[in-house]
């Protein structure tokens, strides 16, 4: 490992600024193009959980609570997109229940497409509080205290698909606790294909998940992330409602009819599960990578792969490969996620 190898944390920014990694000074032209705008949700508002934004498709038959979350972050649309679709279907599941929520409206209503990074939450990082202690800390906080509305309805949960995005890449892939259910779970998923499985002990503040009865070795119910590529792009859309159809399915709450109706056609991803390996830390104001990374791209060891300020930066180990490099990363924040591939 690098000296500058930090433990891995995934979706990491604990500011919107930080996700761009430009202070306040970013712009839209900084990002890809957007494709998807906000769209009016307040018509879900009203569940029926008693949990505002929470609804249930509930089989009254036996089998899994399946929960697909949307909006853990305010800014990644691709699971609005996923989330209505299934809402729209009229879906009747076959097999125990089907949780649909919205986590963080909040903040998904201050878009602003001139200042696209500036929604992720209104006060913290939503995927950053699960911890009962932290949840119950903060009475005024908007995080918090949605947080604290959605406690009870995670607790019964089986299955979380957290759907989220990234602004950095184009890849989707998973993020997997390194809890063999989760990772077998998401073997048997045909997208996306990469697998992250990571260390979660290093993150500052804990993500939803893991929260509670889904990061305990010893319990059954898992929780999965879904990165579903760029946050304001088409294809994301498409593959969180992929991902989601395919869990449903798989797990037995839709069949293969209702499943092949809903789900929209999205390339065939090659398979490939990687081990994070650390993270590199810009220490300069001056961090960039060696070449134009695509993410997952594999790197000889030694290899420089980015500079800092004047400083190469190499690749610490063998069958390395970059599996995330961040634009505009700034002085003390992640600059570079690597990974050791496994399968
Ligand atoms: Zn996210």
């Amino acid at each position: 490992m690098p000296s500058t190898a930090a433990p891995l944390r995934p979706e990491t920014p604990s500011t919107p600024a930080d996700e761009a990694g430009a202070g306040d000074t970013f712009h839209a032209s900084q990002f890809p193009p957007i494709e998807v705008m906000p769209r009016d949700v307040t018509a879900y508002a009203d569940g029926n959980t008693g949990v505002a934004y929470v609804h249930q498709l509930d089989s009254g038959r036996p089998g899994p609570t399946v929960m697909i979350n949307a909006l853990t972050h305010g800014n990644e649309f691709c699971g609005v997109t996923a989330v209505v679709a299934l809402l729209e279907a009229g879906l009747r599941p076959q097999a125990g229940r089907i949780l649909l929520g919205f986590a963080n409206v909040e903040a998904y209503r201050r878009f602003d497409p001139d200042r696209p990074s500036l929604s992720r939450f209104v006060d913290r990082d939503l995927n950053r509080v699960w911890d009962d202690a932290v949840v119950d800390a903060d009475p005024a906080d908007v995080e918090t205290r949605r947080a604290r509305e959605l406690r009870p309805i995670l607790r019964d949960v089986d299955v979380l698909l957290d759907l989220h995005s990234t602004i950095f890449g184009q890849h989707a892939f998973w993020v997997l606790d390194p809890l063999p259910r989760a990772i077998e779970l998401a073997r048997r998923l045909p997208v996306p294909g990469n697998r992250v499985v990571l260390d979660v002990n290093g993150m500052q503040g804990r993500g939803l998940f893991h929260y509670g009865r889904f990061g305990d070795p010893a319990d059954t119910p898992i929780g999965l992330v879904v990165e579903c590529g760029q946050h304001w792009q088409r294809r994301s859309g498409d593959i969180a409602l992929a991902t989601s159809v395919d869990l449903l399915s798989a797990l037995g709450l839709i069949d293969r009819e209702t499943a092949d109706a809903l789900r929209p056609a999205v390339a065939e991803m090659p398979q490939a599960e990687f081990r994070a390996t650390g993270e590199i830390i810009a220490a300069t104001d001056r961090f960039r990578p060696a070449r134009a990374f695509q993410g997952f791209d594999p790197v000889a060891e030694g290899e420089v792969i980015a500079w800092d300020g004047d400083a190469p930066i190499l690749a610490p180990h063998a069958d390395c490969h970059v599996l995330i490099a961040r634009p505009h990363p700034k002085p003390g924040g992640e600059a570079m996620t690597l990974g050791r591939r496994v399968t």
